[in-house]
């Protein structure tokens, strides 16, 4: 089935919007009842939501999954073109991510699991453009010069992080560490300029902006070095755990074991096509009318949508402030995905960083197509936006600016203009996360408010989403149990 999102294009077809997913769902609604009253409406089908819905309808609640888009999965899904997984949007995972890494054991999909590099053949080196410099090293020397950078950019307790940020999955334990959600990541940068050499400067600032998909302005420094303690404040471990596992079959595979698991509890009602505009929170029961009038109403609900999405919903009572506030901010994550298949085989073993001077940033070999090609994936942010729908030829210069390729096949999802995620995974501009966080896990009335832009651990990942989903379905149980039991 072919889902409206993302793009293909090769030199026959011209871009043709739409990419065929396991993720789509057909036939896109199951709803009998139009009147039904349920326990609990969970809007949006990305991670968090299908965790929520799944939760719940196991714990025998009558649920009713609404989602905007024809498919599951939100801000991570794949691509099935030609039996081939381009990854449109959240990708890798790892066993140091404990929520994903249950549902990986859960659905017994561990040796389903691929490495992304392959650094044993052809063009088996790194390429580090800068404005002022092009060179080409081992990816032992990308290793030590990454680690080097990477070192010093976090070193602000002379223990790389390890003082202020001693546990990850509770980020403010120590209070001091609030201090740098007052800095960008330009302002770090400012203070260690002298310690870095010119290579340190372009691959740090290629990899942190990787993280962000910003400008070194907007990006937060504080939600970075909670990125880099939640990596075993390690190089090494940031690419253990942030690039390098990802699923054979792509992440829609992953995605709908959780929706098939919820739909085999009978508990499960489901409308796909369905963009909510408001949500009316009656004290006895919550109502949710779609852009197509149609309403729905149960005893609770669970929004499940981005931070910045939050905002274009009507919510009566209306948000509370920090909820509001936090989402006209926005999280500064506008990144552009960019897969290219290509007939050079032997560009399989490369990698690259070109900073500032192009509008695609970072670009690694990720595999190996059914025909042979090479697949590479390439990433862009706001510091230089694209805009690959308007323009491919733009697309397709900057991927040759990464390396020179010879390019079959071109898929991308420009999460930066998506209605339904107005960006990519979160990324933190200075000062949200610790004036808002609390905020946006608030529950307000009968509505809780989940998803991985707000989760405690790996907040922006998929394990973040799973964290949040797992957390609503939980807290909605119990309310209800608790709320209906002193009715009896
Ligand atoms: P979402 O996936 O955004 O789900 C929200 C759902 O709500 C969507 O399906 C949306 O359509 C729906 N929705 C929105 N508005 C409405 C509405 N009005 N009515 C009804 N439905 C609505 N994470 C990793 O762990 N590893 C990675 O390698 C990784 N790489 C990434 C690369 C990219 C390009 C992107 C975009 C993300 C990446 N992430 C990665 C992050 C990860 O994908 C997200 O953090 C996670 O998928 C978010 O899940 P969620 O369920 O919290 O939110």
């Amino acid at each position: 089935m072919t889902s409206r999102d993302g793009y293909q294009w090769t030199e026959k077809s011209g871009l043709i919007k739409g990419v065929p997913s396991l993720g789509v769902i057909q036939p896109p609604t199951n709803i009998k009842d139009e009147q039904a009253v349920y326990d609990v409406i969970v809007i949006g089908a990305g991670y968090c939501g299908l965790t929520a819905a799944r939760d719940a309808a196991l714990s025998g609640l009558k649920v009713l999954l609404l989602e905007a888009r024809d498919r599951i999965g939100g801000r991570s899904w794949s691509s099935n073109i030609e039996g081939y997984p381009f990854e449109m949007g959240g990708t890798w995972v790892s066993w140091g991510q404990p929520h994903v890494w249950r549902e990986i054991s859960r659905y017994e999909m561990r040796d389903q699991l691929e490495i992304s590099h392959d650094y044993s053949r052809g063009v088996n080196y790194f390429s580090l453009n800068s404005s002022s410099s092009s060179r080409n090293m081992s990816h032992d020397d990308e290793d030590k010069l990454m680690e080097s950078a990477l070192k010093k950019f976090a070193n602000v307790d002379g223990q790389y992080g390890r003082i202020i940020m001693p546990f990850p999955h509770s980020e403010s334990h120590n209070p001091e560490a609030a201090k740098f959600d007052k800095m960008s990541v330009a302002d770090r940068m400012a203070q260690i300029k002298d310690d870095l050499s010119p290579d340190e400067h372009t691959a740090l600032l290629g990899f942190v902006l990787l993280c962000s998909c910003s400008t070194p302005e907007k990006t937060s420094f504080y939600e970075y070095l909670h990125w880099w303690a939640l990596c075993n404040y390690s190089y090494e471990y940031c690419i253990e755990y942030l690039i390098k596992y990802k699923f054979k079959g792509g992440q829609s595979s992953f995605a709908i074991n959780f929706f098939r698991e919820a739909r085999a509890t009978g508990n499960l009602s489901y409308a796909f096509n369905t963009p909510v505009a408001t949500v009316k929170d009656n004290e006895s029961d919550v109502e949710v009318t779609a852009r197509d009038g149609k309403t729905y109403k149960a005893a609770r609900l669970i929004s499940a949508i981005p931070m910045n999405i939050l905002k274009d919903v009507t919510f009566s009572p209306p948000l509370i402030v920090g909820k509001l506030e936090a989402s006209q901010t926005s999280h500064v994550n506008k990144c552009v995905k960019v897969h290219a298949e290509v007939r050079d085989r032997n560009l399989r073993s490369w990698s690259g960083i070109t900073y500032p001077n192009n509008s695609l940033m970072y670009a690694i070999g990720d595999g190996t197509t059914p025909s042979g090609n090479t697949h590479i994936v390439a990433f862009g942010g706001s510091h230089n936006q694209l805009q690959p729908e308007k323009d491919i030829n733009k697309t397709l210069s900057a991927l040759q600016a990464m390396t020179p390729m010879d390019i079959e096949r071109v898929v991308f999802h420009n999460w930066a203009d998506d209605e339904f995620a107005r960006g990519a995974w979160f990324f933190s501009p200075p000062g949200l996360v610790t004036k808002h966080l609390q905020e946006l896990r608030a529950p307000q009335g009968n509505i809780y408010f989940a998803n991985s832009d707000w989760a405690v651990g790996w907040r922006s990942f998929i394990d973040g989403a799973i964290e949040e989903g797992t957390r609503a379905a939980f807290a909605v149980k119990k309310d209800l149990d608790r709320t209906r039991s002193s009715h009896l």
